[in-house]
């Protein structure tokens, strides 16, 4: 059976992250960031019906990406899938959870999660690429740094979602205390417009189409910069592939595959 993938980015950045990946009629929320409320009506400005929920799995605890979890779980009686870290950490009564483990994948409705570790200011975050058949989408939020095991994951994808947070010289030289810029530079904090190129020049292959960049800072990055920046550098690689900047707090997609 022939089968698609699509991507959604609800919204993006430290209001609230949420990706909605779906194939036909079900779906699985990849953090839910946003309040309920904010995620059913933006799910329906897409067309698409909340109740094709099967489960939320998350990447980490910090509440612009679990804000809504509860709610969301509670109301259409969907489990949450996480690792024991992030579960532990995040507000859940009543609903059912299961543990994941970047050890292994995890099959969720038809879509096959592969969760590998990320370094982050968390109890035991991670990125995930998700499968269906042979098509694949790779997502990457919230990360300090780039190792091997993350391009190695990566590759082969053939849409690649990454975290592009902030322009060095705006982190620099803007209103943040010397402390919080020193968390955010860290390889435990958020990756730059230049880590994310460096990201996507490695991770993007022959099969990637697009390039979607999420988490950008509204203090400390502009989508142009953004797009300059990781741009440039999949130039320079002489990778060609789209290049898509997703707003401070703002949607993107629905971007389908097959
Ligand atoms: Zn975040
Ligand atoms: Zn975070």
């Amino acid at each position: 059976m022939h089968e698609t993938i699509t991507a959604t980015v609800l919204s993006s950045g430290s209001c609230g992250n949420s990706i909605f990946v779906s194939s036909e009629d079900a779906g699985v929320l990849i953090d839910a960031g946003l309040s309920c409320k904010e995620t059913e009506r933006r799910m329906s400005s897409f067309g698409f019906d909340p109740a094709m929920v099967k489960a939320i799995i998350l990447t980490h605890e910090h509440t612009d990406h679990t804000r809504g979890v509860q709610r969301f779980c509670t109301k259409y009686e969907v489990p949450v899938y996480g690792t024991d870290g992030t579960l532990s950490l995040t507000p859940l009564d009543g609903i059912r959870m299961v543990s994941i483990s970047s050890k292994d994948s995890v099959h969720v409705d038809r879509f096959m999660f592969k969760p590998f570790p990320i370094k982050h200011f968390a109890a035991e975050p991670v990125a995930f690429t998700v499968s269906i058949g042979s098509k694949k989408v790779a997502i990457a939020s919230d990360l300090g740094s780039v190792t091997t095991r993350i391009v190695d994951e990566m590759k082969d994808s053939d849409l690649v979602l990454i975290e592009s947070n902030y322009d060095d010289d705006m982190l620099m030289h803007g209103a943040y205390p010397d402390f919080l810029k020193r968390t955010i530079r860290s390889d435990h904090g958020h990756l730059s417009n230049e880590d994310a190129g460096l990201l996507a020049s490695e991770a993007a292959s022959e099969r990637t189409r697009s390039v979607v960049l999420l988490h950008l800072s509204k203090e400390n990055n502009t989508p142009d910069k953004a797009r300059e920046t990781v741009g440039g550098r999949l130039m320079r690689s002489h990778r060609h592939v789209r290049l898509e900047v997703t707003e401070h707090g703002g949607s993107n997609g629905p971007f389908r595959l097959g």
